[in-house]
Formats: C-alpha cells, sequence, structure tokens
C-alpha cells in the first residue's frame, strides 16, 4: 500500500465537538497505527461563521486529547500551515481548468429564479436541484448580465445519467444516480471556494490516500467523486463513521450531556478516559475489556473494527471510565 497519509478537517465555527473530536481522532490512530502522517486542515472558508477563537480552541482539545500533527498549522513546512483561506490561488487554478475543459461553467442565475426553480420542481414532486439553465448561455446573455452587474458563481457541470459508486471501508458500496445531483457550486460569487470543491483539491494535493469522517458527509462523496473523476485524479480510499446518537436513540445534543471537550476539560474529567471514552463511539477491539490507554488502542486500531451502527453516547459509561483512571 502507498503511504498512509489522512487528515482531520474541522471548519473553525465553534469549540470541538464530540463528533468532531472522535473523527481526529479515528484518523490519528489510523495514521498513528500505521506509521503514517496526520495533517490538521483548517477549513475556514464560511467566512462569517469561521474564527481563530474557534480554531485555538480546537487545537487545544487536540492537544489536551493526546493528539499531535505533522504537517500544518505551527508546524509550517513546505506546504503549511494548511488554512484554506491561504489557498484560494490554488482553487483559482483548478477553477480554470475546469472551465476550460468544459467541466465547470459561469451561473448568473439570481437567487429569485433559483427560488422559483426549486419550487417548480418541489410542485412535481421531484428533488430541488439545479436544471442547468445558464449551461449553455449565449455570449449576449452574459455580456447582458455582466452589464447588470450580476456576479456569477461557478457551477459544476454533473454528467448526466451515471451512477457514482463509493466504496466506503465501514458502509461498504454505496451507489448514488447523478441525475438527483444537479449542478452545483464549486466557486462563490466573492471567488470563495465550497467545501465540496475545496475539499477535493486540498484531499488531492496533500497527498491524502483515507478520508475518514462523519457519516454526514457521505452523501456529499459522490459529489466530491466526480470532481476527482473530472480532474483525472485518483479518489482516495474513504470511510464514513457512524452518527453518534443520545442514550434515547436521537441525535446528540446538548440533553445528553456537554458537547464540547473543552467543558468536560473544564469540569476536570482526565484525558485518559476522555480519549478511551471517544475510542468506544464506534470502535471496539472485540472482547470484554474496555479501559484502554492511548496507547493501547493505536496499537489496535483498524477500520475493520469500525462499527456501521449508530454509536450511543452514555454518560454513566464515561464517568465509569474516568473513575479508573
Ligand atoms: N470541514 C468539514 C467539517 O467540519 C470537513 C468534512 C471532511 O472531513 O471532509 O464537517
Amino acid at each position: 500500500m502507498s503511504k498512509i497519509k489522512v487528515r482531520f478537517a474541522p471548519s473553525p465555527t465553534g469549540p470541538l465537538h464530540i463528533g468532531g473530536a472522535r473523527s481526529a481522532l479515528f484518523n490519528w490512530l489510523y495514521a498513528r497505527h500505521h506509521g503514517g502522517t496526520f495533517i490538521v486542515r483548517i477549513e475556514d472558508t464560511d467566512l462569517e461563521r469561521s474564527s481563530r477563537e474557534s480554531e485555538d480552541n480546537i487545537l487545544s482539545a487536540l492537544r489536551w486529547l493526546g493528539m499531535d500533527w505533522d504537517e500544518g498549522i505551527e508546524v509550517g513546512g513546505a506546504n503549511g500551515p494548511y488554512r484554506q483561506t491561504e489557498r484560494l490561488d490554488i482553487y483559482r487554478q483548478y477553477a480554470k481548468k475546469l472551465l476550460e475543459e468544459g467541466h465547470a461553467y459561469y451561473c448568473y442565475c439570481s437567487e429569485e429564479e433559483l427560488a422559483a426553480e426549486r419550487e417548480e420542481l418541489l410542485a412535481r414532486g421531484e428533488l430541488p436541484r439545479y436544471l442547468g439553465r445558464c449551461r449553455n448561455i449565449s455570449d449576449r446573455d452574459r455580456a447582458r448580465f455582466e452589464a447588470q452587474g450580476r456576479k456569477p458563481v461557478l457551477r459544476f457541470r454533473v454528467p448526466e445519467g451515471r451512477t457514482v459508486t463509493v466504496h466506503d471501508r465501514v458502509r461498504g458500496e454505496v451507489s448514488f444516480e447523478t441525475d438527483g445531483i444537479g449542478d452545483f457550486i464549486i466557486v462563490k460569487s466573492d471567488g470563495i471556494p465550497t467545501y465540496n470543491y475545496a475539499v477535493v483539491i486540498d484531499d488531492f494535493t496533500m497527498g491524502v490516500s483515507h478520508v475518514i469522517r462523519a457519516e454526514e458527509h457521505l452523501s456529499n462523496t459522490p459529489r466530491q467523486i466526480l470532481i476527482y473523476n473530472a480532474l483525472g485524479w485518483q479518489v482516495p480510499e474513504f470511510a464514513h463513521i457512524s452518527l453518534i446518537l443520545g442514550k434515547d436513540r436521537s441525535k446528540m445534543s446538548k440533553r445528553h450531556g456537554a458537547t464540547s471537550i473543552e467543558q468536560y476539560q473544564r469540569m476536570g474529567y482526565l484525558p485518559e478516559a476522555m480519549v478511551n471514552f471517544l475510542a468506544l463511539l464506534g470502535w471496539s477491539p472485540g472482547g470484554e475489556d474496555e479501559i484502554f490507554s492511548l496507547e493501547d488502542i493505536k496499537e489496535q486500531f483498524s477500520l475493520d473494527r469500525v462499527a456501521k451502527s449508530p454509536a450511543v453516547f452514555d454518560m454513566e459509561k464515561l464517568n465509569w471510565l474516568n473513575g479508573h483512571y
């Protein structure tokens, strides 16, 4: 197998949460188990919601839990630090290529036009999506829109009538029909890339071999695969880890316990108990044992033992573990 490189790619829009910490941990464990590389990439393209304060919170929570990283933030090096807002030139360069090769096009549709299209599709009982009105826009119309001061977005041209299959290390093969996707935005009118586009450019140019992340991103994956295909790039391996539910089987929220790592740190929980607890949210080495040091987990970790079924957040278990350290 070629060299393993994984990443944790948080959006700095709030403190590090249980779910994010678990994603970071599984990536870290996978890298450290295989002698690979673990990088942290701050996905700060949501300019309004991103902050340095959140970035600092996330990085210090990772450190508190005992995770270190090899490149990027604070390590520098040829490619670092990894903050998406510092890589806009790279996204621009590949956007130009996609545009020139016909995989992307400028779209001038207004919010009102898009809303009307969405409503029409919903009324027909169809999935709301962009139907490609600007795919073959004439030069005259384009000039007219430019003259009106409309700022275009760049959309990816989704091939019609195809099936995209995600080969997922946890979920198996999951297929999506491209006809349900609709041409999606890759660069917004202010020149800022969208998540689905930036993540592909970054994962490829940074040499990421395995994308291990939360299940909520599974439905984004076909879009990302289409971009890899358009650029003629090899697709990384994917592993989507299951949702974290409360004991009542509803999505984990404040009702089930504190959601940010910082809160547990402040309450006096031990980082050893916390990582032990986080590792067991979806992974288990088999057997009855439940007390594992970070070293133990690192030695035993494998994606094959990551569960497909949702993980259950159990505060009593955390308290029980905390009593053992
Ligand atoms: N920035 C995304 C998030 O925080 C990362 C998703 C990914 O790992 O691709 O959800």
